[in-house]
């Protein structure tokens, strides 16, 4: 099964997605932990993604589209996948679409996980996310057993440096420019399912995602 998740920035894909990894078993792709991987290790794509993310804007489409394509070529993508942030831009989605074709699959699902500007700009500003494993917390609505420690692995959690007030303004604003333009793409070529970003506990996404998915 290949999936998409769509949806602003601290919607929640990252957390639906991780609950779909663990149910049905499929590699959970996202590009921001690829770019901030790559600018950890101070590579050339993350010294790049770098002037991009540090400003609320996204990293041009060719460098993004490969390095997702390279990504998908791996064996363990061959029984599907799970695409978290990417595509986000309709160039992004048109490449993607026909890098597709060639190879004769297909996008089984676009899952847009739903929320409004205060919410994602209340969400993104309380979110605190494991260094080690990605995991997120918040510190009001999701706190981890013990503060500043990861309950996954014991990483530390860090407030990224893009979700602070000023920067989230500049993805908002990133996000309904040239992202939001995709809702109206997947629900005219692809099967559009739509998940409520207000969505509370872990029991109620796994049900609405079974919903969607069996
Ligand atoms: P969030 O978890 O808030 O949705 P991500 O971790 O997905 O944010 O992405 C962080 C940043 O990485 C984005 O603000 C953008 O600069 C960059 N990025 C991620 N995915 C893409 C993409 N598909 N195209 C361009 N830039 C991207
Ligand atoms: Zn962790």
């Amino acid at each position: 099964m290949n999936i998409i998740m769509l949806g602003a920035p601290g919607a929640g894909k990252g957390t639906i997605a991780a609950l779909i990894k663990e149910k049905y078993n499929l590699p959970h792709i996202s590009t921001g932990d690829i770019f901030r991987a790559n600018i950890k290790e101070e590579t050339e794509l993350g010294k790049l993604a770098k002037s991009y993310i540090d400003k609320g804007a996204l990293v041009p489409d060719d460098v993004t589209i490969n390095m997702v394509m390279d990504r998908l070529s791996n064996d363990d993508c061959k029984s599907g996948y799970i695409l978290d942030g990417f595509p986000r831009t309709i160039v992004q989605a048109t490449e993607f679409e026909k890098a597709l074709q060639k190879s004769n699959t297909k996008i089984d699902v676009c899952i847009l996980v739903d929320g409004d500007d205060d919410m994602i700009a209340n969400r993104l500003s309380g979110r605190r996310v494991c260094e080690k494993c990605g995991a997120s917390y918040h510190i009001e609505h999701m706190k981890p057993v013990k503060e500043g420690i990861c309950d996954k692995c014991g990483g530390n959690l860090i407030h990224r440096k893009d979700d602070t007030v000023d920067v989230i303004k500049d993805r908002l604003k990133t996000y309904h420019e040239q992202t939001q333009p995709l809702i109206d793409y997947y629900g005219k070529n692809g099967n559009l399912k739509t998940v409520s970003g207000f969505l509370g506990s872990k029991e109620e996404i796994i049900k609405a995602i079974e919903g969607i998915l069996n």
